[in-house]
């Protein structure tokens, strides 16, 4: 038996086979071959499984998100297809005797190239379009896929699943992560990330047992053997012995129970012994996630992190992709609040067809309500798509990333022309709330004017601290620097739901903060109207608050 300790992201127990994944690192080499007609060979192979396995993704996709999300899949066949393509990787073999991965990926940049600078819109996304096919090719080329790099547990494309396992890796991206098939994880551990990536919040909105800083080796050691995750203790046990199998298995059973414990909370009110009432919400990053959202009986959803639409998709989402998941949740949640945020791409969650430049600081740079306010046609196909689903439920619109009046003032213009255009057309739209997230410190500070302009807060407490106390929320090293219980960030929440107040609006956390249960008696203290929390800590929150007396807390600190 092996153990391994790590940094805990979400408690709870697992037991089930290990799974290392390794990333796909499409390095492509030029070589030199001497026949050609063999390499054209491999390609004409590649090329013709490349066509299986999207027939067989196009019929997953059919039944599992319907026919105008399956369709990318058919055009990828199309593309695949394409004498012109096609000509010119045969050609770059052919002429320059070099190897058939070198030549797509040749082929890729050109037509991709191609496609970027031409100026119909539905033109210019087929770049990235052209670059994931090529992909695909290279992926079939070096026998090294994305999901052919997980052992058979995981179920990926064209492949079966046979068990759910736990996901031991270097590091997850978010993209990478969100296309997990979710049934198929038991837990993830990972060497590297940080308790605060976007990583590490999906592992919590699953809620399942995720460890991350854990060191240990990606090799076959570990890959396919029995594996035990304590997401309490923070521990991988690797080939455990029969001891301590036996002591987590009771340990899961006892983790299990208070589950159940916490089930007969369902149903009632959050509210304290002496009557402060909480809306306690839950946060989500995709549709699949509703059902844990029901499940833990949040009251609504306090954050919809609608940018993962965008990171599993392969395009830009039209508006009507976006329309049909936002009337879904808006449906399903049956007139509970659901608050949407609008996309916060930039950062660490990084999507190929945006094209964004390199930046020295990305954490600081080119995302969120930026990207949106200088890509009004981005803004816009989504804003249409929120105004128009809103009529299906109680929606609101959230804005990331705020430092000044005069953003909310160019949002509010663009929404305006959203609305008059939507006018021309004869679409309905509802009427949605409109509120801002206050996760930079100068929408703290500015609080009070900022209030008088929307109809809600919710504080970001992730980025709030990383901004706050200068510390990169990605770095692992700077875990421990980041006290998200620093002064200065308890400070900023008190005095933004008080200018709240003071205005005459609710404030709310969502960020991780939100869901600190040493917390929450401070919060409901300061009057905090709303906690968004991952689905699996809405009834543990709730827990408490039905425990907590506010005036006697109040009156103890005295
Ligand atoms: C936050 O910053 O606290 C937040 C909720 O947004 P995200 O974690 O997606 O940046
Ligand atoms: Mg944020």
């Amino acid at each position: 038996m092996k153990v391994y300790s790590g940094k805990s992201v979400f408690g709870g127990v697992a037991i089930g086979k290990i799974c290392v994944y390794k990333k796909t690192e499409q390095l492509v080499r030029r070589e030199k071959i001497t026949d050609v007609e063999a390499e054209l060979a491999r390609f004409e192979e590649a090329r013709e499984r490349a066509i299986e396995q999207l027939k067989g993704l196009y019929e997953k996709a059919l039944k599992e998100v319907g026919e105008v999300n399956a369709a990318i899949f058919d055009v990828h066949q199309m593309m695949l297809e394409d004498e012109d393509y096609n000509e010119s990787i045969r050609n770059i073999v052919g002429n320059q005797k070099v190897n058939v991965e070198y030549a797509v990926a040749q082929t890729s940049d050109n037509f991709a190239q191609m496609f970027a600078s031409m100026d119909d819109d539905y033109m210019r996304e087929r770049a990235a379009d052209v670059k994931d096919i090529s992909e695909r090719l290279l992926t079939v080329l070096g026998e090294n896929d994305f999901e052919k790099g997980m052992s058979d547990g995981v179920k990926g494309e064209g492949r079966e699943a046979k068990e759910p396992v736990i996901i031991v890796a270097d590091d997850l991206a978010p993209s990478e992560t969100v296309q997990l098939d979710k049934d198929m994880v038991l837990s993830f551990v990972t060497v590297h990330g940080s308790l605060n990536s976007h990583t590490a919040i999906l592992a919590r909105t699953m809620a399942i047992p995720a460890l991350i800083g854990t060191p240990l080796p990606l090799d076959e050691t570990v890959d396919g053997k029995l594996g035990i995750v304590d997401g309490v203790d923070g521990t991988i046990y690797v080939e455990p012995d029969e001891e301590t199998l036996a002591k987590m298995k009771e340990k899961q059973r006892g983790e299990l129970e208070k589950k159940e414990m916490l089930q007969t909370l369902k149903g009632r009110e959050t509210v304290t012994v002496d009557g402060q009432k909480l809306m306690l919400y839950a946060n989500i990053g995709n549709i699949k996630d509703l059902a844990t959202v029901m499940q833990n009986d949040a009251g609504g959803i306090g954050l919809f992190r609608s940018e993962f639409i965008y990171l599993e998709s392969e395009h830009y989402p039209t508006e009507e992709e976006q329309f049909q998941i936002y009337k879904q949740v808006a449906e399903t949640m049956a007139g509970k609040r659901v608050i949407i945020r609008t996309l916060d791409i930039g950062a660490d969650k990084q999507c190929d067809y945006f094209e964004m430049e390199h930046e020295e600081n990305p954490a600081l740079g080119y995302r969120a309500i930026r990207i949106c306010l200088t890509r009004p046609e981005v803004f816009k196909t989504q804003l249409r798509a929120l105004l128009r689903a809103s009529i299906y439920g109680k929606i609101a619109i959230m804005y990331p990333m705020i430092t000044s009046m005069e953003e909310i003032k160019r949002i509010k213009e663009i929404v305006r022309e959203v609305r008059k255009e939507l006018d021309t057309e004869g679409l309905r739209y509802g009427e949605p709330e409109q509120g801002i997230m206050i996760e930079t410190p100068a929408a703290a500070l500015i609080s009070d004017e900022l209030a008088t302009e929307v109809d809600f807060f919710s504080i970001g407490t992730n980025d709030l601290t990383q901004y706050t106390l200068a510390i990169d929320r990605q770095n692992t090293k700077l875990d421990e620097f980041y006290d998200a219980h620093h002064p200065a960030i308890l400070k900023m929440i008190r005095m933004v739901v008080e200018n709240a107040h003071g205005a005459g609006i609710w404030a709310g956390i969502c960020g991780e903060l939100g869901a600190d249960e040493s917390l929450t008696r401070e919060f409901l203290a300061m009057g905090v109207d709303e906690l968004s929390v991952s689905p699996g800590s809405v009834l543990p929150i709730r827990k408490i608050v039905l425990e907590t007396n506010v005036q006697e807390y109040q009156a103890r600190l005295r």
